[in-house]
């Protein structure tokens, strides 16, 4: 027997009219590129979106085509995701750190008929244009006063296109499995794959993420994504916010400590959201400068590993509570939050930060298990490893405009990443599968050893490595970037690591380099270092 309730789509529209009508005058601060700050509220945004549905609607973009955008986080980049997904069509965000090669890929694969685009990422669509193959016209994200010179056919200035549209517009009547939004993963090999959410699978991502568990957003909350809205839609915060009614202050262009600080302590914001290395550089930042974060209460990290240090750091120099958090583009991205518990807070210091470096439990939706090779599950005491697989309604089946799916035959979802769970639950991740060291019959975590490294005054980045042994099969080598200003020696990091891991994972080598390469989400780029330091023990022996 079926139940008797109303069958309610759940569009991502309704998100923006719900927080017009019950949050309209909650404000939405962004750092624009033009180098002022904008506010503006809900109710605001809403009609505006409204205009820009109106102005698609003239420029004849129907019902599942693609939309690109190239932006930063701004009140106008989130006009773009209500305007197109809300009628119909599909924002397709694209990461402007991929190689030149890969965006032209992407915007081709996905068709993309018109691109909105930042003053800032212009050059790009320039120097790409005539190999985009579906390309109708261009829409530059500033005002007639700011418009710059141009070769590029076609093209419009976002204030003037919506100038003198409605303000009324009736939002169609969406499936709520309609495609809503698409976003590529960056992968390190091969082409980049399109990951496309539904409305359904956002608005459930939404209320799972907003939700105590997850990142625990509400009405009083103030929100700063500094996590792009090109990747992965900002971690959904343009979605989680509105149906809440938190305020969003959007840093733009502006991920410098300088800039996030100048942000943070003027508009009052107690939520950070972001990967390690932007917090590594507002720490840096503010010590510097002698400054601590007034208002700040949680700071999210994601997207790699949050360090021990960093934790300690936030806690002891600033008083804010590191929330670890793991997914991944394929996943929307939430998957497991490390939420501070009463129990977790009266922990003795050491411990708590031991517990706050591990990724978390599932929010609900979210289902995990490790299997071992054979698919065989593993034990869940927090020591036994294995592959961690997925399964919930905001997790892909497939990719985009691939006819395979993307799960095994129980439809569980292979992360790539390997990983432990501990009796209450608390998912660590060991390591991407690629990147863990096996040394012997053992498994070494990079992750691990990066963390325990980056720990040491003299160093700003760590990258370990698994290259090639002559008895072992593979150890551990360290590449450091030593923070500016900074010299110190292989032996002395050695000594600081010594105790944090266990001795005979210790890094058989301590190189300095200048730099390291990374993705276009800012993780190490470990697949080429690997191929140009894969005999270097091999060689030091000789
Ligand atoms: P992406 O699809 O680019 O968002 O990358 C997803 C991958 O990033 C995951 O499969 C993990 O390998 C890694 N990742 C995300 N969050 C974390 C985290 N908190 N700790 C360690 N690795 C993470």
């Amino acid at each position: 027997m079926l139940g008797n309730m109303q069958k309610q789509g759940l569009v991502i529209p309704d998100l923006l009219e719900h927080a017009a009508k019950y949050h309209g005058s909650s404000e939405i601060v962004s750092r624009m590129v033009e180098g002022d700050i904008h506010r503006y509220t809900y109710a605001d945004a809403l009609i505006r979106s409204k205009q820009l549905a109106n102005a698609l609607k003239r420029l004849g973009v129907s019902s599942g085509e693609r939309v690109g955008t190239l932006a930063w986080n701004t009140f106008r980049h989130f006009e773009v995701y209500y305007a197109v997904s809300g009628s119909g069509a599909i924002t397709h965000t694209i990461n402007p750190r991929l190689f030149p090669e890969q965006i032209t890929y992407i915007v081709n694969h996905a068709n993309d008929r018109y691109i909105f685009v930042d003053l800032t990422f212009l050059p790009i669509v320039e120097a790409l244009h005539e190999q985009f193959t579906s390309l109708k016209g261009v829409i530059i994200l500033t005002d007639q006063a700011n418009m710059p010179e141009t070769s590029l056919p076609n093209v419009m200035c976002y204030e003037s296109l919506i100038a003198s549209e409605s303000e009324v517009f009736a939002w169609p009547n969406l499936d709520d499995e309609q495609g809503a939004t698409l976003c590529y993963t960056s992968g390190t090999t091969g082409n980049p794959k399109g990951v496309l959410y539904s409305h359904r699978s956002t608005i459930l991502h939404a209320l799972g993420s907003a939700q105590r568990e997850g990142l625990d957003i509400n009405c009083e909350s103030v929100v700063l994504p500094v996590v792009p809205m090109f990747h992965v839609c900002a971690w959904g915060i343009p979605y989680a916010a509105p149906m809440t009614g938190a305020k969003i202050v959007f840093p733009g262009a502006g991920m410098d400590g300088a800039s996030l600080t100048e942000l943070i302590q003027s508009e009052k914001v107690d939520l950070l959201l972001g990967v390690p290395t932007v917090w590594l550089g507002l720490l840096n930042y503010l010590e510097q400068e002698n400054q601590v974060l007034e208002s700040v209460e949680r700071v999210v990290v994601g997207g790699s590993a949050a360090p021990i240090s960093m934790i300690q750091a936030f806690d002891e120099k600033h008083n804010a509570f590191v929330v670890h958090a793991w997914g991944m583009t394929e996943m929307s991205p939430l998957g497991t939050v490390c939420a501070p518990t009463r129990a977790f807070k009266n922990l003795p210091s050491s411990e708590r930060y031991a517990l706050q470096s591990k990724q978390g439990r599932p929010v609900f939706g979210v289902q995990l298990k490790i299997v071992d090779d054979t698919g065989e599950e593993r034990k869940c005491d927090g020591v036994d490893f294995g592959r961690l697989l997925v399964k919930g309604p905001w997790i892909a089946a497939q990719y985009f405009l691939e006819d395979e799916t993307a799960l095994d035959t129980d439809g569980w979802f292979d992360t790539g990443d390997v990983a432990t769970i501990d009796p209450k639950g608390f998912m660590q991740i060991v390591d991407r599968k690629k990147d863990v060291i096996k040394s012997g019959g053992e498994w070494i975590s990079s992750i691990e050893l990066e963390n325990a490294a980056i720990g040491h005054p003299s160093v700003q980045e760590a990258c370990v490595i698994g290259v090639l042994h002559p008895k072992w099969d593979e150890r551990p080598l360290l590449l450091v970037v030593l923070a500016e200003g900074e010299a110190c020696d292989e032996g002395s990091i050695l000594q600081f690591m010594t105790g944090k891991v266990a001795k005979w994972s210790l890094p058989d080598a301590v190189l300095m380099v200048d730099s390291l390469p990374h993705t276009a989400t800012g993780k190490l780029l470990k697949k080429d270092l690997r191929e140009k330091y894969k005999k270097f023990l091999i060689d030091m022996a000789d």
